[in-house]
Order: C-alpha cells, then sequence, then structure tokens
C-alpha cells in the first residue's frame, strides 16, 4: 500500500461524508426530508446538477452561491467537508492503519451528533442506535484489544451512570439539567471504547466543557442552565481514541 493511498482515501470519504451531514443537519431540525441529500437549492428549489455537488470543489467554484439563483447557499457545507477530512486523516498521525480507519469512522458518526447537540440540544435516537450497531463492528478495528465484555459493561455502565445523575438532578431541581440522550450516548461510546475508557471520557468532556466556558465566558446558554454536554463526550471520545 502506497503511503498516500490511505490519506487519500480517507479524505475523500471524509469530504462525501462531510457534504452528506451538511445536508442532514441542515434539514434534520427543520423536519424537512433528508433522504435526496443535497441535490436541490434550499432557497429556490432547483435541483443541483451532479457536477455542482462536488465537495469543497463547487463551493469554490461557485463562490458558496447556488448556480440558478445566486442566493448564498452558506458556509455549512464547507465547514463539514474540511471538519469530516481532518477527523478521517488526524488519526493516521498516531494509530497504525487499520486503527486509524476505526477512529474515522467513530469521528464520522459522532460529527452529525456534535453539531445537533450543540446547536439543537438533540441527539436524535436513529444517530444514536446507528452508533450502537457500528460499535461492535468498526470498533473492533479501532480497539481490538477491548473484549466484548468490556464492551457490554461500558454500554450498561455509560447509559446507568448518566442516566442515575439525570434523573436525580430532575428529582433534586425540579428540572432537565441533562437532555435523556446523553446517557444513551454514554452507553454507545462504551461499546466502542469499552468501560475502562468511559471515566477518562467523562473527565475530558468536563474539561472541554469548562474550557470552552472560560473560552467565551457564557455559563448560560439559551434555556437556562443546559449545556451541551453530549458534544462535549462526543469530542472527549474521539480524542481519547485517537490520541490516548
Ligand atoms: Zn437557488
Amino acid at each position: 500500500m502506497p503511503p498516500w493511498f490511505l490519506p487519500l482515501n480517507l479524505a475523500l470519504l471524509g469530504a462525501v461524508w462531510g457534504s452528506f451531514i451538511a445536508a442532514l443537519c441542515s434539514r434534520w431540525p427543520n423536519g424537512e426530508s433528508i433522504g435526496a441529500g443535497r441535490s436541490r437549492c434550499d432557497q429556490c428549489g432547483t435541483n443541483i446538477a451532479a457536477y455542482d455537488l462536488i465537495p469543497i470543489v463547487s463551493f469554490i467554484l461557485l463562490k458558496g452561491k447556488c448556480r440558478a439563483c445566486g442566493k448564498e447557499i452558506g458556509a455549512l457545507p464547507l465547514i463539514f467537508e474540511v471538519t469530516a477530512i481532518l477527523i478521517g486523516t488526524f488519526p493516521i498521525l498516531f494509530l497504525p492503519p487499520i486503527q486509524a480507519v476505526g477512529a474515522a469512522v467513530f469521528g464520522w458518526l459522532l460529527l452529525p451528533l456534535v453539531f445537533l447537540d450543540w446547536r439543537h440540544f438533540w441527539l436524535p435516537d436513529r444517530l444514536l442506535i446507528l452508533l450502537a450497531i457500528a460499535g461492535p463492528l468498526a470498533g473492533l478495528l479501532l480497539s481490538p484489544s477491548v473484549t466484548w465484555f468490556d464492551r457490554a459493561v461500558g454500554m450498561a455502565a455509560g447509559f446507568v451512570s448518566l442516566e442515575a445523575i439525570r434523573v436525580g438532578f430532575k428529582r433534586w431541581r425540579g428540572y432537565e439539567g441533562m437532555g435523556a440522550g446523553d446517557p444513551k450516548l454514554f452507553g454507545a461510546l462504551g461499546i466502542w471504547v469499552g468501560w475502562q475508557a468511559l471515566p477518562m471520557i467523562l473527565l475530558g468532556a468536563s474539561a472541554i466543557g469548562l474550557g470552552l466556558i472560560l473560552v467565551t465566558h457564557t455559563t448560560r446558554t439559551q434555556s437556562r442552565n443546559l449545556l451541551p454536554l453530549g458534544s462535549y463526550l462526543c469530542g472527549a471520545a474521539y480524542l481519547f481514541a485517537t490520541v490516548a
């Protein structure tokens, strides 16, 4: 395998995946169909030709505008495409090829969850189920040394630990301090990395959250004290899987 083979293919896959996820993340929260992908302009409804759907290249050639109506498409597709390329290629720096592929898939599945939780405080069940199902498959590439038992315990411990905190907080304070999706997400992450890694990921998520609060000087988002814990958990899990 030539040295450029894996980075090139992960970059290409990342670009295509990022393009798809951008359409998913901009349409799904509005209840629009996602089956069609990014095939028509959100402004004028014109179908976008295949040659205008090339990730990054099309954005640069069309300067981020629709060919038919000239309205701004926005930078979201470009941001997703570049982020997915980085997510796919970054693990090559730290991991042997097969594990790097596992880490890339892990990061790609987490990307829409990061965005949707951060923007909409929403961790869709369908994405969590996909993450959980991919855990025993692609998770084997990422972490071959983690046993099935460790993964099963990780799933149970991840869910139960955060669910206990979530329910306890709600009883104590009388309002939701954590989204219902966060315990499910933590359980799904446990399948990928095994129970041993969960404390580190929770610690990492807290550090990311505190860091962002310090940087942005905001402790409160639009809805009371809700913080996008799911986004932090995804970020910490990806970094842990890749670098640790
Ligand atoms: Zn248009």
